[in-house]
């Protein structure tokens, strides 16, 4: 799924983001180049660091790659020395996802992992991976990998309580006040709210809210997620990646930004579990049809 996304141009690498209208800073966080999934997996000064590491029997200039089919290509020819005990083709998937991994740990945890460290991550996952595979093939149990979406959770991770009110207004499509709160345990960590001045419907303005919220769990290196809403065909649609023509574009954003968590799952809660977030979110309505007067 991660290698899909990169050939086709669907990581939500800075480039990619900005294009979407997402204000975001999109230059590389390691080297301030213009980051696009190219730069970020071959031609970044880090990218290129990492493959030379590669335990390769050849060397893989990866500042050689024109484009990313064409780099992923040469990685996958390259042979892995033994002892790694990687079958050839396997490893290259890894480094790729290595340094993704790398680049959200710096960018929403402050974490600096060396080229050293990214390379020796992919050579471990790959080899859990490949050890998975073996006993898979015995036990009826699938490991689940990739896709962030069917990771489980484990212990540690955030919740987020999120809700929109919305009220349609003649002048303008309608007003829309949105609400979420991330949740450790039973803990309140933090809490957010907002107005939007022109949604056309509540359904838009639930699409907006669910983005807005991840882009701040994001932000604020909530990597593992469970998110929460009353909306139950929203959720349906992020889980089942059904399309809704209304929210089209807004549910597109949301599927590239998924990919930046390490674990996120979308939950849907009945309307009256939900009373919290949705005070916070009628609140936020209120006082900005009390600021307009
Ligand atoms: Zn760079």
């Amino acid at each position: 799924m991660f290698l899909w996304k990169a050939l086709h141009g669907a990581l939500p690498v800075g480039l990619q983001l900005e294009a979407r209208g997402i204000p975001i800073d999109p230059s590389c966080c390691r080297c301030s180049e213009p980051e696009s999934v190219l730069h970020l997996l071959f031609h970044c000064e880090f990218a290129c660091q990492v493959w030379s590491l590669a335990p390769f029997s050849a060397d893989f200039n990866a500042l050689t790659c024109v484009n990313v089919p064409d780099g992923l290509i040469t990685a996958k020819s390259m042979v892995t020395l033994p002892p790694v005990g990687l079958e050839s083709g396997l490893l290259f998937s890894w480094i790729c996802w290595a340094i993704w991994i790398s680049r959200n740990q710096k960018i929403f945890e402050s974490q600096n992992f060396t080229a050293k460290e990214t390379v020796l991550k992919a050579v471990q996952d790959a080899r859990e991976w490949s050890a998975a595979q073996e006993l898979g093939s015995t036990s009826s149990l699938p490991k689940p990998i990739g896709r962030p979406l069917t990771n489980h959770l484990g212990m540690d991770f955030t919740t987020c309580c999120s809700d929109a009110a919305w009220i349609a207004d003649p002048d303008s499509a309608g007003f829309a006040g949105i609400g979420w709160i991330f949740y450790s345990g039973e803990e309140v960590i933090s809490s957010y709210s907002a107005s939007l001045p022109v949604v056309a419907s509540a359904l838009v303005a639930e699409a907006l809210l669910i983005r807005q919220a991840l882009l701040k769990a994001l932000e604020l290196g909530f990597l593992s997620l469970m998110l929460k809403s009353d909306s139950l065909s929203l959720i349906k649609a992020i889980t089942k990646k059904s399309q809704i023509l209304e929210v089209h574009s807004i549910l597109e954003d949301i599927d590239l930004i998924t990919s930046s968590f390490n674990c996120i799952q979308f939950k849907f809660i009945p309307r009256l579990d939900n009373s919290v977030a949705d005070s916070v979110a009628k609140h936020a309505l209120r006082i900005f049809m009390f600021s307009r007067g």
